[in-house]
């Protein structure tokens, strides 16, 4: 069983009631949750002049392989009528693998640790909340301290 961490991300729709239905997705299809970050009202990264996200972090329990865990998430954001348009642009929902244990993977279809990250205030607040002291396999430092020197200056707040 591997603990695997998932940043959820909605800014189309009713947006706390898509993450709702995704975690019930999740845990239903990939594993058990553990724990649950807050809700976060965030700035839309990237691209500017977009609505505002939801964003949640979620620990799921699981045995799955990360590549199925990934398939699995795919199929989860198609159901809820995700419809990939443009990189980085509006969506219903987003499911990100952030960590799957302490493993690192790169593969074509998928890299973890998530390599923005640490890079992305939206991500490490949630992250922050639940798992202070989760150590990132290939920083080596704990979210505390990523948080502590991240630069992203886009808004972050929990609802
Ligand atoms: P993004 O999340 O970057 O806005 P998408 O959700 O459209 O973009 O994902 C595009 C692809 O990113 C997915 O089909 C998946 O194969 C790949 N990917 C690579 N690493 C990851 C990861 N850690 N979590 C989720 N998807 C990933
Ligand atoms: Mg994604």
């Amino acid at each position: 069983m591997q603990r695997i961490y998932l940043l959820l991300g909605s800014n189309l729709g009713e947006r706390d009631q898509v993450l709702h239905k995704a975690a019930e997705a999740i845990s239903e299809r990939v594993g058990d949750i553990l724990q649950k970050s807050s809700l976060y009202e965030t700035e839309s990264w990237g691209k500017t002049g977009q609505p505002h996200f939801l964003n949640q972090v979620i620990c799921i329990e699981s045995g799955m392989s990360a590549l199925k865990v990934l398939k699995e998430l795919l199929e989860i954001e198609n159901l809820l009528g995700r419809k990939r348009l443009e990189k980085w642009g509006s969506r219903i929902i987003d499911i990100d693998i952030l960590f799957y244990g302490s493993s690192i993977i790169n593969e074509p279809d998928l890299t973890v640790p998530h390599p923005y990250f640490q890079e992305r205030r939206f991500a490490v607040m949630p992250m922050l909340e639940i798992a202070p002291d989760f150590e990132h396999p290939v920083l080596h430092k704990t979210i505390s301290i990523i948080a502590l020197e991240l630069t992203d200056e886009l808004s972050v707040h929990k609802v």
